[in-house]
């Protein structure tokens, strides 16, 4: 973790001249007149035209076996998508669901369900428990989060290391409280963190004892296929852990192509045991004959296999990598060295996690605003919004062109030296 030996080190009247030029440097900022946002993981206009022969597809109204897919039915998705992404998120087909354009839809799915009804292994619903609990390391994903403060489902927090969540405090927690019914986890280049939780750790979380009989891990592998770098890092197989280590019905997995094709109109997968796919296409039934099967239909002919996916994710790659470099240097140039800032450098994903002098987040987020900045609100990666360091700030470069990237970088190192300076004045 960072310290701030450097620049707390510096004698009363350094520090002065510090914060002068620091307000001087914002100061130049305020005149541009800058309007850049970089608060949201969005893919780019250019990201999206990659997806744009989508527009002239399906060629044909049938799928392989002749059904119309202009028609109702089909609940679990297209066997020939299905068939595509099975093998690229290493489940068996039977075990996984295509369904319309929003896998958060699905997981808001089966809270409802597992609240109203209850799932495969519960004693009863949800709904009827004193209090519910979900463990959630943190930093992670606001959605996520909001989700269950409009559910009234109780958070806790346990830290997301560079391997994954921390296995001992997530036992901790899990072992004797049987409210304690779930947890999130994003175990590929996590939001915001782009940590990857490792094989051992997936296998310690599906085997730990849990004192509710219906523990569920909510494994959004949001981007399982979406490596900056050469090395494509793998997920591990949730699914078998699970199931050889006796709790089958531990995990269920979320994807989507929202970041593969379009963020509006793609597809989302879930898998678990069969049992669990039975449990949800049986709730899911009773709201839907079916899920949009044109779209189904038109991504497959898009890709055609899944090698077509993985080519496809590395033109994605060609466009935003650049953009992530140019964060980490512009960050590397301008807050490197002085032990205020550390930041990731991830692999893949969507996001780079900042992590600045606690106390100046909130102060960061309210400079950058003023000067026509747009970033995340400090503390949007925590439960209730709450930072309680007020140190983390998550940046999200994909959406901006290049030179914006770099500019906001800029405009988000002036910032935080700014608050720096103000801080070690106080
Ligand atoms: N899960 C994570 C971790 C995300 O970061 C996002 C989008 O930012 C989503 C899910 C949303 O997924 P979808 O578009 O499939 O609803």
């Amino acid at each position: 973790h960072h310290t701030h030996a450097p620049l707390a080190d510096l004698t009363d009247e350094a520090l002065a001249g510090l914060l002068a030029d620091q307000r001087a440097a914002y100061e130049e900022v305020a005149v541009r007149g800058l309007s850049l946002d970089v608060t949201r993981g969005k893919p780019s206009t250019a990201q999206l035209d990659l997806s744009d022969a989508l527009l002239t597809l399906p060629t044909s109204t049938r799928d392989r076996s002749g059904t119309d897919v202009r028609n109702y039915g089909g609940l679990q998705g297209l066997p020939e998508l299905r068939e595509i992404f099975a093998e690229l998120l290493g489940v068996d087909l039977a075990q996984l669901i295509a369904g319309n354009n929003s896998s958060l839809t699905m997981m808001r799915d089966c809270l409802v369900d597992l609240l109203l009804f209850g799932g495969v292994d519960s004693p009863r619903p949800w709904k009827d428990e004193e209090r519910v609990t979900f463990v959630c390391p943190v930093p992670g994903y606001d959605r996520h989060f909001a989700l269950l403060e409009e559910l009234g489902i109780d958070m806790v927090t346990v830290p997301m290391t560079e391997h994954g969540p921390d296995v001992d405090a997530v036992r901790a927690l899990v072992a004797d409280d049987p409210s304690v019914k779930g947890m999130w986890l994003v175990p590929t280049y996590a939001n915001p963190t782009g940590r990857t939780t490792s094989q051992e750790v997936a296998a310690e979380l599906t085997a730990m004892v849990t004192a509710a009989p219906d523990f569920k891990i909510f494994w959004d592998n949001a981007y399982a296929l979406h490596h900056l770098a050469e090395t494509q890092t793998k997920t591990a197989d949730v699914l078998s852990l699970a199931s050889a280590a006796g709790n089958p019905h531990r995990a269920i997995l979320f994807a989507s192509t929202s970041k593969i094709t379009y963020a509006g109109a793609g597809v989302a997968f879930l898998a678990s045991s069969q049992e669990q796919v039975a449990w949800y296409l049986a709730h899911l039934g009773k709201g839907s004959i079916g899920p949009d099967k044109v779209n189904h239909l038109r991504h497959a002919e898009f890709f055609g296999d899944a090698d077509g996916v993985r080519a496809h994710m590395r033109a994605h790659a060609e466009i935003i990598a650049p953009k992530f470099a140019a964060v980490d240097e512009v960050l590397s140039r301008r807050l490197g060295g002085q032990e205020i800032a550390t930041w990731n450098t991830p692999e893949g994903g969507y996001f780079v996690n900042l992590d600045i002098v606690p106390g100046t987040a909130s102060r960061v987020v309210a400079l950058a605003k003023e000067v026509g900045l747009a970033l995340t609100p400090a503390g949007a990666s925590f439960p209730y919004g709450e930072d309680p360091r007020d140190e983390n700030i998550r940046l999200a470069p994909t959406m901006p062109p290049l030179e914006e990237v770099r500019e906001a970088m800029d405009v988000v190192a002036t910032c935080v030296l700014l608050a720096t300076a103000e801080k070690l004045t106080e």
